[in-house]
């Protein structure tokens, strides 16, 4: 491979908002054979919104106020549901929100936790709060009903006792499909890891056209990360097997970054995605990564 050549595609990536940090990873991104995309905030737009309440409505509020200490897409939608007034009427005697939160705890792939009031909120996944939590009423048939809508559930507990469950509903971006379309084209083969209810994640692959066999929910932070290192293996076990990138922006995603040949950081993602990453983004959506691959192949072809 020239240098010069694949300066000069760094240089042009660069003026589309797609900063590739060493010139070698065009050479490695020519050879892709799979992409693993996280889900929340890459596939889909990670602008949530609530989209149904069960249980206590202070309980909705105070968790509101906890997640206004977070920047997880889950975090805002929920953050946007705080109405001091009500939050003030219900726990009484607020000054500042900032005076009434303290110890806030906030756990990749999983949720949050804090102290309210001085009421111990947690807010996440419903089997992270079941393992702390009692449940005051069946949450069971809620749940399943958000899930099968594609909406996320979100637990709340308050000093202990699950109190609500809510929905939270992310639109997949409009040109999410075509570009996975594009990719498979080219010989790729699309994956989604993601954090978020299996359930979901069905949906969201159904919805996308990939098949169920290459769309995994539930996956934690470390297997995410497992996950894309078992696969880079095997293909480096086999003599046509291509290299495995990993398309992410969240700190649930930083390890699965590292781990995959080629860590590709979308637009807007935590620091921490953005520091593992051999690519990162300042234009939103799949275009850049679609145009990152497509380009890598047109660069190889000059070099060779
Ligand atoms: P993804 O892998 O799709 O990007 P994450 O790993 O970031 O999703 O999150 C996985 C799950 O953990 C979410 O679906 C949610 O249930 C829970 N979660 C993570 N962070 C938070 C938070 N700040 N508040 C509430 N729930 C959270
Ligand atoms: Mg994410």
């Amino acid at each position: 491979a020239t240098p010069l050549a694949l300066s000069v595609g760094v240089g042009q990536a660069a003026r589309r908002g797609i900063y590739v940090k060493h010139d070698d990873v065009l050479e490695a991104l020519a050879q892709v054979s799979w992409v693993v995309f996280d889900k929340t905030g890459t596939l889909t737009r990670g602008e949530m919104a609530v989209t149904d309440v069960v249980g206590s409505a202070e309980a909705v509020q105070l968790a509101a106020a906890l997640e206004s200490q977070s920047n997880h897409p889950i975090a805002r939608a929920l953050a946007a549901e705080l109405d001091a007034q009500k939050l003030r009427e219900r726990v009484g005697g607020l000054q500042n929100l900032r005076d009434i939160l303290s110890d806030t705890v906030e756990h990749a792939g999983k949720g949050i936790e804090g102290v309210v009031g001085g009421r111990k909120i947690c807010v996440g996944k419903p089997d992270w709060i079941a393992e702390t939590a009692v449940s005051s009423f069946s949450v069971d048939e809620a749940v399943a009903q958000m899930t099968g809508r594609g909406h996320t559930p979100v637990a709340i507990s308050v000093d202990g006792k699950l109190e609500a469950v809510v929905g939270i509903g992310d639109p997949i971006r409009d040109e999410s499909a075509k570009f996975l379309r594009e990719l498979e084209r080219r010989g790729v083969q699309p994956v989604i890891l993601s954090g978020d209810h299996p359930e979901v994640v069905a949906h969201v692959a159904s919805e996308l056209g990939i098949d169920a066999r290459f769309a995994h929910g539930g996956v934690s932070p470390e297997g995410k990360a497992a996950f894309v290192s078992d696969l880079r293996e095997r293909q480096q076990q086999d003599a046509s097997g291509g290299r495995i990138a990993m398309v992410g922006d969240g700190v649930n995603d930083a390890a699965a970054l590292q781990a995959a040949d080629i860590g590709i950081a979308v637009d807007g993602g935590a620091e921490a995605s953005l520091v593992a990453a051999d690519v990162f983004m300042t234009r939103p959506g799949l275009e850049p990564v679609y145009e990152l691959i497509e380009g890598s192949h047109r660069v190889m072809k000059v070099v060779h």
